[in-house]
């Protein structure tokens, strides 16, 4: 949908692209000038596969110092971003034949990479009703022998759902029955988080040592094109991770770590503002959107998305006489005919929804829902 809204503008039209994962935020000061600094002082070589040691114990400094978390820098693999850190995990955890249980909606990633380990997803649907969540008996009833890892992301992309601890608390009982099965918690919208303090599922100790935490500087630091990320785990697996991640890519970009170092140790006060900003965006743009009739909305309580189910729109004709048959068909007319660029919830397991981003500016937001309105109105 972000090409498709590019070969748009490309030819003049005025498209709003609500379709990005990614902030609109710049990356810190400081940490640009970390960057600029490792440059002048030749940080130009190979790195360690899973990173500067400095980088390791600054970001085990950070897990414990935000998350209360112990882990040694040797549980820590750095790596070119979340998405290789995810690739990382389930490439040395998951066998062909294994399940891996997935909350849906998820983040398009996660089963292709189930997949590319020769596993097989197993989905666990949630809708808007239920804020997207799953309950522990769910959780129970899909899991079998074969079931290998649990994958999930809390906040969630798409839906910014936020599992309370208490939420959690309830799904590690089921776990502590399974002991065998690893747990991939995606914690990179970690910041924002509009409840209370982030809650990570490795802060259950009966659970702990098969967590495989997920997380990086891409949306907390606004830096998605620096390119790294990181795991947390117990050193096995630690140790798996750098071995595959030597084969494949080596360490990360050397003046990226630098610069990492300088993020994770110059406090959190440019996150707190990111994070008021997209609290105001958020309440700004659930406002508008309730007020679109046939559009179900929820409140979301972190990430910077909206996935609002819109599946009474199924079945409309356009002016043009095309049926809307689903949320791709419905994503492709609201780029065409409203030109707002949203992602159809296919992409994420959903196929009764549609992402819409609210990483942009006031103005482009309002004016992005004005005409998701006025287009969605034009539907018979
Ligand atoms: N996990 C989730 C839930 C995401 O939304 C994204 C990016 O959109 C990633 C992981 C990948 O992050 P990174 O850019 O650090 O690879």
């Amino acid at each position: 949908m972000a090409k498709l809204g590019r070969e748009l503008a490309a030819k003049g039209v005025d498209v709003i692209s609500l379709s990005l994962g990614e902030t609109d935020f710049f990356t810190p000061d400081f940490v640009k000038d970390a960057a600029k600094e490792a440059i002048d002082k030749n940080f130009s070589y190979y790195t360690p596969v899973a990173g500067y040691p400095e980088l390791r114990k600054s970001i085990a400094a950070k897990l414990k110092r935000e998350n209360n978390l112990d882990y040694e820098f040797d549980q820590i693999v750095v790596s070119t971003g979340a998405k290789q850190s995810l690739a990382n995990a389930i490439l040395c955890l998951v066998n062909p034949g294994d399940e891996v249980v997935i909350p849906t909606p998820y983040w398009v990633s996660y089963s292709e990479l189930v997949k590319l380990a020769e596993g097989k997803s197993v989905f666990i649907n949630t809708s808007i009703d239920t804020d997207f969540k799953i309950t522990p008996a769910e959780l129970e009833a899909v899991i079998t022998p074969q079931t290998k890892l649990f994958m999930f992301s809390s906040p969630n992309n798409p839906t910014g759902a936020v599992y309370s601890r208490e939420e959690l608390a309830a799904l590690v009982k089921v776990f502590e029955k399974h002991p065998d099965i690893f747990i991939i918690s995606d914690e990179i919208y970690e910041h924002i988080n509009f409840l209370d303090k982030h809650v990570s599922i490795a802060e259950f100790e009966s659970v702990k040592d098969r967590v495989i935490i997920i997380n990086g500087l891409s949306k907390a630091y606004a830096m998605t094109g620096w390119r790294i990320g990181y795991s947390a785990s117990s050193k096995e697996i630690a140790a798996a991770c750098d071995k595959l991640q030597s084969q494949i890519t080596s360490g990360t970009c050397s003046i990226t770590q630098k610069a990492g170092v300088a993020a994770y140790e110059g406090g959190l006060d440019t996150i707190k503002e990111m994070r008021e900003v997209f609290l105001r965006r958020r309440d700004l743009v659930y406002g508008l959107l309730k007020e679109i009739q046939g559009v179900k909305v929820n409140l979301p309580d972190g990430a910077f998305y909206f996935f609002p189910d819109v599946s009474s729109f199924f079945g409309s004709i356009t002016t043009d006489g095309d049926v809307i048959k689903n949320a791709g068909d419905l994503a492709l007319y609201l780029l065409n005919v409203g030109h707002v660029a949203t992602v159809s919830g296919d992409s994420f397991g959903d196929p009764a929804s549609i992402r819409i981003s609210y990483a942009a500016a006031d103005d482009k937001l309002v004016e992005a829902v004005k005409r998701i309105k006025f287009a969605l109105e034009g539907l018979k």
